[in-house]
């Protein structure tokens, strides 16, 4: 059994965590001041957005320097200290590793485009263009072609798949793989437990020859170009395989976006140097009910939480995985606005966010949180539309007001659905910068109103309840035990979990309806969690609306 099998991740955005410099951004000893909430809290490991020196074009994810730590966020002493504080409370650490591009700015880059015999040249993906167009038609997820010109008099563009400041590396070169791997060992030797590996399934590309078929758009974006090929396998492997010469206890957190439940057994393979768990929107895409959205991109649309196709996606996932790797339990991250914005929920009840989390992380798989989601805090709600100035955003504003949208109801979709308004300041308590900061945060707007210090002194907030929550999820039957999905009621969520010892039962209720449930077992169980006052009379519980209990028996059962 490695660590990592009992993990419990919490997602830190540094940058929104706690300021402790008073420049409105939050960085590393804010964190380190903060390591007893964390711990209190109940998780065991923290994942942190990257850390790393960047022109910040895309929030640390465009990279400059790999290995020192942006100055916004601290040092590297103040990395070091934040490592043996966090090792010293059992925390283990996971960095973010950007491993399919560099930013333009990185040496390598520079090099390449400055210096005639570069040796970094084959670094990057270079092709001529084609009757004075780009090689190909498709589109970057940042908008836009996938081609740049470093000189608009070159012949040759260069591939990004995100940023055009965001150069994508050749990982057909193996200096590529060697070079990152060999940032991976430093970063091990500082005593680093894992690494998240960012965008890693976008490391292999097709035939750059091959133009997307889509009369609809200039610069379709199209996955099947450069997702999930079948060479990245190879390339994984050799980049994984110096990881775990290393050091075998690495744990390699993969962010395989579009990757399925298949594809992400076949990255996690035991004994074949891949990831040890990856974590797709596979789950955020198929959970909700997505029909009726028109013309709005996929990356906003307005979803809706349906608990049938969370209960076919969670099935399939579980079992696909059953005996290869954890899934991955969350519902939500920096790249999509916080899911109790997001999902269009009846209410906005305690009780309904409480029965959420018991439903998500109850189940076989390793739970991230992010950051602020176990205050059940919302995203913020900027005051308009030109607060918004990402690229997808914008493109997105022009449209909308090309159909007459009115700029309110964009501006209500907007806050509801995109990602800047879920990376705002954790809310530490109701001051004037919520406890984050002394002066005006980075990212900053009307924001609501739950907060840490209101909800550690009330004893039935969503943050009490997450702890016992997460002590719960920490015993053997809800961390290793089998997982098997029980057919009920559309408006139930109800599941076993065993192990050759124990026995849990968890049962949700999804609905503004009581519901009395009889329960499937007949021996003894007693109530272990749950968010409503709750009784086991003659089998059968009763449930109120959006409640939900985890019942346990903890010793042996036939
Ligand atoms: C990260 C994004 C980032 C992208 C490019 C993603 O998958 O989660 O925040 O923009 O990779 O690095």
């Amino acid at each position: 059994m490695k660590w990592y099998d009992n993990a419990i991740i919490y997602q830190i955005y540094p940058k929104s965590f706690q300021d402790s410099n008073g420049d409105g951004i939050g960085d590393l000893p804010g964190i380190i001041q903060r390591l007893d909430y964390i711990e209190q809290l109940g998780v065991n490991t923290i994942w942190l957005n990257p850390i790393f020196v960047s022109p910040q074009v895309d929030n640390g994810y465009d990279v400059s320097n790999y290995f020192a730590i942006d100055p916004s966020l601290g040092t590297i002493d103040d990395f070091e200290d934040l490592l043996k504080e966090a090792h010293r409370r059992n925390i283990y650490i996971i960095l973010d590793l950007p491993i399919n591009h560099t930013s333009d700015q990185h040496p390598w880059f520079r090099d390449a485009v400055t210096n005639k015999n570069s040796i970094f040249k084959d670094y990057y993906i270079w092709k001529k263009q084609v009757n004075g167009h780009e090689p190909n038609n498709w589109g970057s997820f940042f908008g836009g072609s996938v081609w740049s010109k470093v000189h608009s008099d070159s012949d040759y563009y260069y591939f990004h798949l995100f940023d055009k400041k965001m150069p994508d590396l050749n990982w057909k070169n193996v200096e590529v793989q060697n070079s990152m791997a060999d940032i991976a060992k430093f970063w091990i030797q500082k005593g680093v437990d894992g690494f998240r590996l960012d965008a890693f399934i976008h490391m292999a590309k097709a035939d750059l020859g091959q133009m997307a078929l889509s009369n609809s758009e200039k610069y379709p974006v199209d996955d099947t170009f450069f997702a999930n090929l079948p060479e990245l396998k190879k390339y994984l492997g050799g980049f994984v395989s110096q990881i775990k010469k290393e050091n075998s206890d690495i744990f390699l957190l993969g962010e395989a976006a579009s990757a399925n439940a298949y594809q992400a057994a076949e990255y996690t393979q035991p004994e074949e140097n891949g990831c040890d768990m990856v974590v797709s929107s596979d789950n955020f895409g198929e959970v909700y009910d997505d029909d009726n959205f028109g013309d709005v991109p996929k990356f906003f649309r307005p979803r809706k939480l349906s608990l049938n196709r969370f209960k076919n996606t969670f099935v399939k996932w579980e079992s696909v995985l059953a005996n290869t790797s954890f899934p991955a339990l969350t519902w939500g991250n920096h790249d999509i606005s916080r899911f109790v914005d997001r999902l269009n929920l009846p209410t906005d009840d305690n009780k309904l966010k409480k029965s959420l989390a018991v439903m998500m992380f109850l189940q076989r798989g390793i739970p991230i949180i992010y950051y602020g989601e176990e205050l059940g805090q919302h995203g913020l709600k900027y005051e308009k539309l030109e607060d918004f100035d990402d690229q997808r955003a914008v493109d997105l504003i022009q449209n909308l007001r090309a159909k007459d949208i009115p700029d309110e109801q964009i501006l209500e979709l907007l806050n509801d659905q995109d990602e800047m308004t879920a990376r705002g300041p954790f809310q530490w308590d109701d001051s004037q910068f919520v406890g984050f900061s002394n002066a005006q945060p980075w990212n900053w707007a009307e924001h609501s109103e739950e907060n840490a210090q209101q909800e550690q002194s009330d004893p039935n907030s969503v943050l009490n309840f997450y702890e016992k929550l997460l002590r719960l999820k920490s015993t053997d039957c809800f961390t290793l035990g089998n997982y098997r999905l029980l057919k009920t009621d559309d408006n139930l969520f109800v599941f076993e979990r065993r192990t050759s010892n124990d026995y849990g039962l968890v049962v949700v209720n999804i609905s503004n309806k009581s519901i009395d449930y009889p329960l499937p077992v007949k021996f003894d169980c007693r109530i272990a969690l749950s968010n409503q006052d709750i009784k086991l009379t003659n089998g059968q519980i009763h449930l109120d609306p959006w409640g939900c209990c985890a019942l346990v028996n903890d010793g042996r059962i036939d």
